[in-house]
């Protein structure tokens, strides 16, 4: 599990917990057992199948659950056919359970290698983060050498995670945020009417919005593990925080509960205990899960706590002088829905999409936070600093579908996108822009670069077949009604 949540970047405590977890219950099995059963084979089978029925059954409940089986129907019948496999291993005969026993052995010594040959390309990736210079990258950057660095501002590039455009929130939420995008263009801010997303989730939006650039043809298989390496390498190393670099500026990375640490940053700042998502996540597939998905409010961390962290740690007093680049994922107003329009609440309430109130309630506490959080910067920065607030992706009211309604595109693909650049470089804004040209535009007003843009496409995709694209330009492009 923590393999396949490597890419997550869980904390070290969570994994060293889940670890003992299933370490101690498999001991517990084995003391508990050992006045029953006093044959050596007999009782490690009893033992491998304790640990099997506690940490297994999350996993077949997953399974069944999507038929519709729910826990009453299924936790009975786990515990049943737990004790006619007891009472079959009681009744082995003695030359049977050895074989047995020397079997699973085995099979268990080759699934742990299997995983941990499934897992070196990304932990080789991790290790080496080597991602090939894009062909283009040198040219185009050779141009901007000029200005010395300590006369370059610093940028802020701050994601608030499902974030509606305009003309969605008013179409599909019922609700008008125009009082914040005004408020937003009384503070310099240019606002991107008619922006759209690259791609429909976080995962793939990132990656592309990091490297100024659209993904690399990816292996034909649907899964995220197979690309996780390739994936995280270029959102944690991409082109737009190397150009930084290549210019002086400090990178600061201010972790969220998806992307906690950034090892090699120059200010590594995230929340020490996390939010507990790996821990929870774990216990969920054990027989545990049914308490646990009960106690979730009190056995989940809470991930009010990680944005209150974020909005201190964006704009906190830099360490050293020079410019510095800031990278915030803030997963806001994305459920779960921890505050209401007048603050946080006492516990997060829902985790759905489709609700719309809750989802339009925490986007305007959001806007006032954002509003403080640009005053923060002024004050740590100076009012040059360069400010990026954009949506990796639209709100998800109206459902994702494998075969999308053009409503839908139009949901998720337009983008809440906004800029705070100097003069010029607003000039080379448009409004129809995707993440994908920010830093392009971005460099070479303030770098003097040469960036050629890239056509504006949107590549809709569902989490269960996420490389499985549908061209979106036509229905998220058109902006409902006037914004400006
Ligand atoms: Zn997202």
């Amino acid at each position: 599990m923590w393999l396949r949540n490597w890419t997550e970047e869980p904390a070290a405590t969570d994994i060293a917990l889940t670890f003992a977890g299933s370490l101690g219950w498999g001991a517990l099995a084995s003391v508990m057992l050992r006045p029953v059963i006093r044959d050596a084979s007999r009782h490690a089978l009893l033992v491998a199948l304790a640990v099997l029925v506690a940490l297994g059954y999350g996993h077949c409940y997953n399974v069944v659950n999507s038929l519709g089986v729910w826990h009453r129907h299924l936790l009975p019948a786990w515990l049943a056919t737990f004790g006619l496999l007891t009472a079959g291993i009681a009744c082995l005969p003695a030359l049977v359970a050895v074989r047995l026993t020397a079997w699973l052995r085995n099979a268990a010594v080759t699934v742990i290698a299997w995983q941990l040959v499934a897992a070196l390309p990304v932990l080789w990736a991790d290790v080496t983060h080597a991602v090939a210079p894009h062909p283009a990258a040198a040219s185009a950057a050779t141009a901007g050498s000029s200005g010395s660095a300590a006369s370059r501002p610093d940028v802020y590039y701050l994601i608030v995670d499902g974030y509606a455009r305009g003309d969605v929130l008013r179409a599909v939420h019922q609700f008008d945020n125009g009082e914040f995008l005004d408020a937003l263009r009384q503070r310099g801010f240019f606002v991107a009417s008619q922006a759209r997303a690259n791609y429909a989730q976080t995962r793939l939006s990132l990656p592309a919005s990091l490297n100024m650039d659209y993904l690399p043809p990816l292996p034909t298989t649907n899964e995220y593990e197979p690309h996780h390496a390739e994936l995280r390498v270029l959102r944690k190393y991409g082109r737009v925080l190397r150009r930084f670099r290549q210019q002086g500026y400090r990178y600061r990375h201010v972790g969220s509960a998806h992307f906690r640490r950034a090892a090699d940053a120059d200010e590594e700042l995230y929340l020490g205990n996390g939010d507990g998502s790996y821990r929870n996540a774990f216990l969920q597939t054990t027989l545990l899960g049914p308490l646990v998905g009960k106690l979730a409010g009190l056995s989940r961390g809470n991930p009010a706590d990680v944005h209150e962290f974020q909005f201190k740690a964006i704009a906190q007093q830099k360490t050293v002088d020079g410019p510095l680049f800031t990278f915030a994922h803030i997963c806001c107003p994305h459920p779960p829905y921890v505050y209401g329009r007048h603050g946080r609440l006492p516990q997060p309430v829902g985790d759905d999409d489709a609700n719309s109130s809750l989802y339009v309630e925490q986007l305007q506490y959001l806007n006032g936070r954002v509003l403080e959080l640009i005053d923060a910067i002024d004050r740590t920065s100076g009012p040059g600093a360069v400010i990026v607030l954009q949506a990796d992706h639209g709100s998800a009211s109206l459902g994702m579908d494998q075969t999308p309604s053009a409503e839908q595109l139009f949901e998720r693909m337009s983008i809440f996108s906004a800029y705070r650049v100097p003069e010029a470089t607003r000039q080379e804004l448009y409004p129809t822009i995707t993440p994908v040209n920010s830093f392009r535009v971005l460099f070479n007003g303030l770098f003097g670069d040469n960036w050629p843009l890239l056509p504006d496409e949107s590549h809709y995709s569902t989490y269960q077949r996420p490389f499985e694209f549908t061209d979106a330009r036509a229905e998220a492009g058109r902006e409902r009604g006037a914004e400006e």
